[in-house]
């Protein structure tokens, strides 16, 4: 550590957030928690999970557990619910999608009570799911048809044969997601399967069900039938393979090493999957770039729901000739970060959703530091906020012995790296097995993307932390690498969901020997066919 750096060190603790009045008892009573059960498809007797509120570790909710024999139930009902949906026209299907946009606007304050009872983050941070799934119900809206519309291709014999290429919903897609984004890492990723006519039986964390449950509730107001959309809720070690056994699709987010799991069962059944995973997303401040952006953005792209956030960054690597000043400005902001859990707006960072992700963060940082990196600001649990707080920590003097430099801690805790050269940036950005996010800062834009092109993730931020990509709805998200397989949004986002058809119709004469033709006649004609259409630069 340099004699700079150690000024830029903070000891002061990161202020709390005002209070709201609000409890989570008073904004999820149980009769909204016994309304919303009645969505888990559960038919035996009921075996209750329970789950707590992180931001006071009270109860929060009782729901029924689904049994193999139950997921088998939630797909027939799926299936034969599928069966009259496909069959709907398009426009309806999209109706669906621009009535649950709408309502999801108008009552999202329901929403954002419950995202922040069951995961703690920040109500700002619960809007991000808000917009999320909005932008997707309304790209999907509006896009559907245009994204599965029929299309002609060049047949075998040009005019003889006519050929379009279809495409016909998969039927029931299996879906499981992770506590993290609960509303739009289930609804916003159904919205492009139900749009392209198939049923999904998902199975969203049971910490996060109510969240799920809700937003099936709305998008049957919206117009849904209610069997399309089954939740299944129980250990994902048991009812997660069940819901891939049945599956004609799986759809998963969450981590790499579950990812290998779902992928390994789903090819077995030979049924394709996407798979959204973790990552260990670096951040590039450039020597040109404007370091108050810089430092705002990093915060943002830090500490957003308190760094559980797939696409978050957790190294970033500042060119040495600014490094002094990006931090002082960057740990600063960090220090100041307002903490808090009220169900209202107003704080900064909200508190992490469980113990183990409290053990990990301490782990990684309490790691780091016997090892010899110093904290910048931050490195500590807050339990006078909560039971799960803990402060946004920037650490710097990390090496690649200690877990926090290459393993993902999904917390609010990001090392920090200096470079000299552009090359060595984009070495060192390059250098783990995950490739989901990454972000570059630079005052000259096209700079920016020059070096965005030499990152090996399937998303790059120029001047933005994570929001420009991931809301850019039109456009391919997911990883390279440890990070996934398969893309959301955009057309790769619901064509996923979808099999490619091909109807060809031979017209005039059959692709054989025909009128008399011998069959040395009939491959010289076919022959001199070929050479004419490549001339002829038909592709
Ligand atoms: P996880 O893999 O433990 O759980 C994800 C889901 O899988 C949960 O519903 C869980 O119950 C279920 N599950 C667990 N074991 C299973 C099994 N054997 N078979 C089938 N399903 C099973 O992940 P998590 O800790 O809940 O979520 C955090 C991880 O998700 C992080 O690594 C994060 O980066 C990743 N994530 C990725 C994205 C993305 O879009 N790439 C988005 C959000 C989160």
């Amino acid at each position: 550590m340099t004699d700079t750096t150690a000024a830029r060190q903070t000891t002061g603790r990161n202020p709390a957030a005002p209070g709201s009045a609000r409890t989570v008892a008073s904004a999820v009573p149980a009769a909204l928690v016994a309304r919303l059960a009645k969505g888990v498809t559960a038919t035996g007797e009921p075996d209750l999970v329970h789950t707590t509120a992180p931001l006071t570790g009270e109860r929060l909710a009782t729901l029924p557990r689904s049994t193999p024999a139950d997921v088998e139930v939630a797909y027939q009902l799926a299936r034969r619910a599928q069966k009259t949906w496909a069959a709907l026209p398009v426009r309806h299907r999209q109706g669906v999608l621009l009535r649950f946009h709408d309502l999801l606007l108008k009552r999202q304050d329901e929403v954002l009570d419950l995202i922040q009872a069951e995961t703690g983050k920040a109500r700002l941070h619960a809007f991000e799911e808000v917009l999320a799934a909005a932008l997707a119900a309304r790209h999907y809206g509006r896009k559907t048809a245009s994204y599965l519309r029929d299309r002609r291709r060049g047949g075998a014999v040009p005019v003889l044969t006519h050929t379009v290429e279809a495409r016909r919903p998969k039927g029931v897609v299996g879906q499981i997601s992770p506590w993290n984004y609960p509303l739009e890492l289930s609804v916003g990723d159904a919205l492009p399967a139900f749009a392209a006519g198939n049923a999904v039986v998902n199975k969203p964390d049971t910490q996060t069900a109510l969240t799920a449950l809700w937003a099936r509730e709305l998008l049957i107001e919206a117009g849904l039938p209610a069997d399309l959309w089954q939740i299944v809720i129980g250990d994902g070690p048991v009812v997660g393979p069940e819901v891939v056994a049945h599956a004609d699709y799986v759809s998963f987010t969450g981590s790499t090493r579950t990812g290998r799991d779902v992928a390994q069962r789903a090819a077995a059944r030979l049924i394709g999957a996407s798979l959204e995973l973790g990552g260990k997303n670096a951040l590039l401040v450039l020597e040109d770039a404007d370091l108050d952006k810089a430092a705002e953005g990093a915060v943002r792209a830090c500490f957003s729901s308190a760094g559980q956030l797939c696409i978050s960054i957790e190294r970033i690597y500042v060119h040495r000739s600014v490094a002094e000043e990006f931090l002082a400005r960057f740990t600063a902001r960090t220090a100041a970060l307002r903490l808090g859990g009220g169900l209202a707006y107003g704080a900064d960072m909200g508190s992490l959703v469980s113990e183990r992700q409290l053990e990990t963060v301490t782990r990684h940082v309490e790691e780091a530091v016997k090892a010899g990196a110093t904290v910048l600001t931050g490195g500590r649990a807050r339990p006078d906020l909560g039971p799960l707080f803990y402060e946004p920590t920037v650490l710097d003097g990390v090496t690649h012995e200690m877990a926090v430099c290459e393993e993902e801690t999904f917390g609010p805790v990001v090392s920090v790296y200096r470079f000299d050269t552009e090359d060595e940036a984009v070495e060192a950005a390059n250098s783990t097995p995950y490739g989901l996010n990454s972000s570059v800062w630079s005052r000259d834009a096209r700079r920016g993307r020059a070096v965005a092109a030499r990152l090996h993730t399937g998303t790059v931020n120029v001047n933005e932390a994570y929001a420009a990509a991931y809301g850019s709805v039109a456009a391919p998200m997911g990883g390279m690498g440890d990070s996934g397989l398969g893309r959301r949004h955009g057309s790769d986002g619901i064509l996923r969901y979808t099999e490619a058809q091909t109807i060809s119709t031979q017209r005039v004469m059959p692709l054989g020997p025909s009128f008399g033709l011998s069959d040395e006649k009939f491959a010289a004609l076919f022959t001199t066919s070929l050479k004419a259409l490549k001339v002829l630069r038909f592709k």
